[in-house]
Order: structure tokens, then sequence, then C-alpha cells
């Protein structure tokens, strides 16, 4: 069955990537190369910028394979 969502993560801001969403425009990879890499597995390192870079980044996503959530409110839901 496939993946529908991974997670990747740096402390403060988690990014899902949805692959079935993906229409693999590449902005993601032009735009912030050290985080977003498809030479490199796994293909998402968050630990690469800083949290604002990765939300800015993750917003410019147009097909919404990208989304985040700040670890904080993760960690008040439970
Ligand atoms: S910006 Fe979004 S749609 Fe484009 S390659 Fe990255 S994840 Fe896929």
């Amino acid at each position: 069955m496939p993946v529908e969502k991974l997670h990747y993560t740096n402390g403060e801001v988690t990014i899902v990537w949805q692959p079935k969403l993906c229409i693999h425009s590449g902005n993601c990879v032009r735009g912030l190369p050290r985080v977003f890499n498809n030479r490199t597995r796994p293909w998402i390192n968050a630990e690469e910028a800083s949290t604002i870079e990765i939300v800015e980044q993750v917003n410019k996503c147009p097909s919404g394979a990208l989304s985040f959530f700040y670890t904080a409110d993760e960690i008040k839901d439970i």
C-alpha cells in the first residue's frame, strides 16, 4: 500500500509530504535545496534550514503535497 504521508522534523517544525499529491514541479528543490534534495535519501532533511525558511518554502508548494505543523502544537494536543 502506498505511503500517504511522510514526516520530517527539525524538532520545532514538522514537514508533511504527501507523495500522491506531488506534481514534481521542483519548486521546493530549487527554492531550498539544503532541505529538499531528490538525490539523497531521505529526500527531505528538515535540520538543514531554519523553521521560518521551511515554512516559507512549504507555503510555495503548488499542489498542497507539502504542509507543516509546529511540533509544540502537536505536544499540546496530546
Ligand atoms: S513543491 Fe510540492 S509539488 Fe513541487 S516537487 Fe515539491 S512537493 Fe512536489
